[in-house]
């Protein structure tokens, strides 16, 4: 035919081709792991712009990140040149809403420059209205009623939709008036916060119906990746822009679903089709990315969730390697071991941004971007801070750093009103104008302060507190162990409870981060070596621009994929984590195993998984069973290896596995935990023996078995 060639189409497989060229009418494009969703819908866009049907600002691309907007637009530059310039509407949901609100914002009452409020802002606003109320701020936190009203936002619901008894719990019922108290200062403010971005948008739509047929003349495509991932009020966001040219394509996977906890609704797929009647639905079975063993474990795991769209799934490439699992002796040996093995990668010639480490919870960072700093290994965090670059770890520093030195001035302006504590900016110029005066260091000038008349008593008093709580520390640094004097601050200044009270999704991530990094000091001598530590790992190279080792969360690393992916921590109780079995039961774990299944499929060639036998938490051993997810790995795809240490997990051999039976020891109860007391801790790491090795420094030494339960005792 006359048709010009279109080298981007080539190499599509037929189902693919067939969701890249129905330009017309809405389109479901329902498929696994792997199997080109992505590249379909970037495939799909260059395929519009270049047969001319539209402008590259006539279309809207939703991503999940930024990072995956910018690597669509190269993609789709690399098929068609120039032509994709200025997509001015491929972001995310809440980059592109954004950008619709500010251009209609006094249609819904908000001025032109209207601020977007971090959680920080909005969080002291809800302080005050409580204030307002006469509600018991220790009752009922401001983070509980940020969390309540952030779900509610997801679903789509302003303050006149919320129906009664929907988060009634809060304040004996006062939510709904609470967070119409918060939308109408966020108003006086000219403020939104960030759930308001999509909300407003969809007043906005609602309420001009001009300003909404506009844009239904503007986008005469529209697009969504990662659709299984989007809550109810992108969904009604979206539900409305595509309604006009009903050219809507979605792609997604509802096995890879894993926001549910952040109010993502699998549900929107089943909608999607009752939504857009005669949608067209098209499955992709084939996956391009993983090798046969990868591919098969991930399905067999994945098959044991109940509620499930159903899918199959082939590959035509290599079997290749199984799925290698390795026990461990703790968490220290496990990150040794992947070390050392990235180390043989790097060596054979294998690029160290093919290599992924996969986490389920950040304090699990820590242990391995120590072991690339004493390697000299360059490695990039992903989709959020390097493990002592978390604010709460900063905070936690400042607080040792002021402990160790009175005149560490950057430290204490950092926490001296951390947790809040009434010392404000106008107290703090105070303390500068005098240590500037005097040539004082801010603590000693805070002191000087208390003693004068110059501050109001409350706050006077409140000063007086933190000073005398730094001369108590310093006292007694000289008598406990580190450790115990870090746990002994993060308390008594009120810190760790900030986070405890704190309801967001985010708090649990954070308290474990520090109990992580008390962890951390373990195997250092003493405060001031461990400070000398951390200053060196700040300083080291970020990995930024060179060849990096890639590590994140296992939610971070949707839509992404590896040479080798290494997936560390299959425990019971990490992995499937322990708050979501707690709050969600068996829909948490189903979306844990969803997780695991996206762990597996981000891996080409390689997927080594690692659990280890012990992991200390907060000083506490664990001894921990092995995941259920790995007795839910197939048998002939899977390779059980024990770690170079040769602390193995030491249970049944993987040949003599009857079946029916678990590959591993799993008659361990989770929580047979015992305490060793700080100093005892302290000294053995500093002596390499007794009751301490796992800090990743004395190879010797592990007196340790599995605990009570009868389990195997390790010989160290
Ligand atoms: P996920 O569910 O993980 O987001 P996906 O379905 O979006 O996966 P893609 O990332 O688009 O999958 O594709 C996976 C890999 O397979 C990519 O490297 C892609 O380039 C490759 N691929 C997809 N389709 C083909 C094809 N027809 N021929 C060769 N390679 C392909
Ligand atoms: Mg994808």
């Amino acid at each position: 035919g006359g048709a010009p060639a279109r080298p981007y189409l080539s190499g599509l497989n037929p189902e693919q081709r067939d969701a890249v060229e129905s330009l017309e009418g809405p389109l479901l494009v329902l498929a696994g792991a792997g199997t080109g969703k992505t590249r379909v819908l970037t495939t799909r866009i260059a395929h519009i712009l270049s047969t001319g049907r539209a402008y590259p600002s006539q279309i809207l691309a939703v991503t999940f990140t930024n990072k995956a907007a910018r690597e669509m637009k190269e993609r789709i530059h690399s098929m068609v040149g120039d032509a994709v310039e200025g997509m001015p509407w491929l972001g995310t949901f809440h980059s592109i809403g954004v950008r619709i609100l500010r251009r209609h914002c006094e249609l819904v009452g908000l001025k032109s420059g209207f601020t977007i409020l971090d959680t920080d802002d909005q969080i002291r606003l809800l302080k005050q209205l409580l204030a307002a109320e006469n509600i018991d701020e220790k009752r009922w936190p401001a983070r509980l009623l940020a969390a309540t009203i952030d779900g509610w936002k997801n679903r789509g619901l302003s303050p006149d939709l919320v129906q009664p008894g929907e988060g009634a719990t809060f304040a004996n019922g006062r939510g709904q008036m609470l967070y119409a108290a918060y939308q109408a200062r966020l108003k006086a403010l000219n403020a939104v916060d960030f759930g308001d971005l999509l909300l407003e948008g969809i007043r906005l739509f609602r309420e001009a119906p001009d300003v909404l047929a506009d844009y239904h003349r503007r986008f005469k495509y529209l697009l969504v990746d990662e659709y299984q991932d989007t809550n109810v009020a992108q969904y009604l966001w979206l539900r409305l822009l595509a309604q006009g040219s009903r050219n809507v394509c979605c792609v997604g996977d509802d096995d890879q679903s894993i926001y549910g906890w952040r109010g993502a609704e699998v549900d929107n797929i089943l909608r999607f089709e009752s939504d857009f009647p005669g949608a067209k639905v098209i499955r992709l079975e084939r996956n391009y990315r993983s090798t046969g063993h990868i591919l098969a474990a991930a399905s067999h795991l994945i098959a044991h969730n109940a509620g499930r769209l159903g899918k199959t799934l082939f590959s035509e490439g290599v079997e290749g390697e199984k799925v290698r699992v390795t026990g461990a002796w703790d968490s220290g040996e496990e990150a040794r071991a992947v070390g050392e093995e990235i180390e043989t990668l790097q060596r054979a010639g294998h690029a160290l941004s093919q290599i992924a480490i996969l986490v389920r919870a950040s304090f699990q960072m820590r242990e391995f971007e120590d072991r690339f700093v004493t390697l000299g290994m360059p490695y990039r965090v992903i989709g959020g801070p390097r493990f002592y670059e978390r604010a709460e770890i900063r905070d936690a520093l400042a607080y040792l750093r002021c402990v160790q030195s009175a005149s560490d001035d950057l430290a204490f302006e950092r926490i001296v009103n951390v947790p809040k504590r009434g010392i404000g900016d106008a107290t703090l110029k105070q303390i500068h104008d005098l240590a500037r005066a005097a040539a004082l260091p801010l603590q000693e000038a805070a002191r000087t302060l208390t003693e004068s008349e110059e501050l109001k008593p409350k706050v006077r008093a409140t000063l007086r507190g933190l000073v005398q709580s730094f001369d108590r520390w310093r006292v007694q640094a000289r008598q406990v162990p580190h450790t115990e004097l870090a746990e002994v601050v993060l308390d008594e200044s009120g810190y760790t409870e900030m986070w405890q009270k704190d309801r967001s999704a985010e708090a649990t991530g954070r308290l474990e981060n520090l109990k992580e990094l008390v962890r951390s000091m373990e195997p250092f001598e003493n405060l001031q070596g461990f400070l000398e530590h951390i200053s060196l790992v700040m300083d080291a190279d970020k990995g930024a621009g060179e060849d990096a080792v890639q590590v994140m969360t296992l939610h971070s690393a949707k839509g992404l994929e590896f040479d080798t992916v290494y997936l560390p921590g299959w425990e019971e109780g990490l992995f499937p984590h322990q708050r979501a079995l707690d709050e969600q039961g068996k829909a948490g774990l189903e979306e844990e195993r969803r997780l695991a299944y996206v762990g597996l499929t981000r891996a080409r060639l390689s997927a080594r998984v690692y659990f280890a036998s012990n992991r200390r938490i907060h000083g506490l051993w664990n001894s921990t069973l092995p995941s259920r997810f790995l007795d839910e790995l197939p048998d002939p795809h899977v390779q059980v290896e024990e770690s170079k240490g040769g602390f193995g997990w030491g249970g049944s051999s993987y040949g003599a596995r009857t079946s029916g039976e678990s590959r591993f020891d799993r008659t361990t109860p989770f929580a047979s935990t015992y305490d060793t007391p700080g100093w005892q801790r302290a000294q053995a790491a500093r002596t390499g023996s007794g009751n301490s090795s796992s800090g990743g420094f004395s190879e010797r030494g592990r007196p340790f078995g599995r605990g009570a339960g009868g389990a195997p005792v390790i010989e160290g």
